[in-house]
């Protein structure tokens, strides 16, 4: 077993990025490019309520990140570093070598060197504590609050899989492994559209990612926005993986499923081309689903254009019987 030392040495010491002063001092010191804001953003995730205590340590890793850089790509700001905060169980080399992998990989695949963290050990599971920062021109960023009337209304990659892949392991669904087997990866191994942020930033009005559902995410944008929408639910992008579910158990996932981390944002449909060019170069699949409108209200129309009537709710850490 490693000491607190030694395990922050081999596991959490990378070289910082240019200009950078990373692990080993009291403070991290990062450069800002000149004209930017700072971007940040702040996770934590706690054993039992975001993660189970038998995940991939590899993946776990992965994920803690990448939920932070999701919150970057969001706002179309430019990873800069992060900073990890853990509170041990124990200090567990067949544990810290997968995750820190896990976690380096992806913070190397986005320049987001790891500057600094604290590191305790804890009587009550595992939490892991994640503060990204990135950077982003003055005006660019992409805030909840922008979405215009008459916006198109677009979300990246496709809905459902996560939310599938959940339900699967949390035994809400009848055990299918064939359909785990296909969805898992979603909810494990999300990737960050850090990329289309930075292609959208100063193109696209608001955006939000998708960690509570598309219908929640999107209603925060129209609550910020003061405005209302349309979504068309045959035109939203459904995980293939889904076919063959039941109609309420897929339009649950692929409506109010969370852990998506997909970006669901708006645009002027004057720049629907310049849209399309942003994603072909992030490398990106986007699909237009629906558009904004001056009166408030979320509607999403089945295949007729009529409202749907019976739509699901989005994820709540302290649903009514909880609340402090
Ligand atoms: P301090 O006593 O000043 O809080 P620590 O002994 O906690 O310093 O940490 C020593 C150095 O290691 C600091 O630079 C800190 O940022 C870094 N560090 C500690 N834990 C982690 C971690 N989990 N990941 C990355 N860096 C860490
Ligand atoms: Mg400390």
């Amino acid at each position: 077993m490693p000491s607190e030392f030694e395990l922050i040495a081999r596991y959490f010491s990378r070289p910082a990025g240019p200009g950078q002063l990373g692990v080993g001092d009291d403070c991290a010191l990062f450069p800002v490019p000149s004209g930017s804001h700072v971007a940040t953003s702040t996770d934590l995730l706690v054993e039992g309520r975001h993660f189970y205590p038998d995940v991939d340590p590899a993946a776990l890793g992965h994920k803690s990140l990448a939920v932070n850089l999701s919150d970057l790509a969001a706002m179309g700001a430019r990873p800069l570093g992060c900073v990890l905060g853990l509170a041990l169980p124990r200090a567990d080399d067949a544990w810290l070598a997968p995750f820190s992998q896990g976690w380096h990989a992806l913070a190397d695949t986005w320049q987001c060197p790891l500057i600094g963290g604290d590191t305790t050990g804890s009587a009550l599971g595992l939490t892991i504590s994640v503060t990204v920062f990135g950077a982003v021109q003055a005006g660019q960023a992409l805030r909840r609050d922008a979405a215009m009337p008459g916006d198109d209304i677009w979300v990246s990659g496709e809905l459902g899989a996560a939310d599938v892949a959940y339900r699967l392991l949390d035994g809400q669904l009848a055990a299918d492994p064939v359909r785990l087997a296909a969805t898992r990866r979603a909810l494990e191994w999300p990737q960050p559209r850090v990329g289309l942020g930075l292609a959208l930033a100063g193109l696209a009005h608001a955006a939000i990612d998708i960690s509570d559902g598309l219908l929640q995410d999107l209603g925060h944008i129209l609550a910020a926005s003061k405005v209302g929408a349309q979504v068309r639910y045959a035109d939203l992008p459904v995980a293939a993986s889904l076919e063959g579910l039941d109609e309420g158990v897929r339009r649950r996932a692929v409506l109010g499923g969370g852990d998506v981390y997909e970006l669901c944002f708006t645009a002027a449909p004057s720049d629907r081309e310049r849209v399309q060019q942003a994603a072909h170069g992030a490398g990106v699949r986007v699909t237009r689903v629906g558009s904004v409108q001056a009166d408030s209200g979320l509607a999403v129309l089945d295949a007729a254009g009529r409202p749907m009537a019976e739509l699901p709710a989005g994820f709540d850490h302290f649903p009514a019987s909880a609340r402090p």
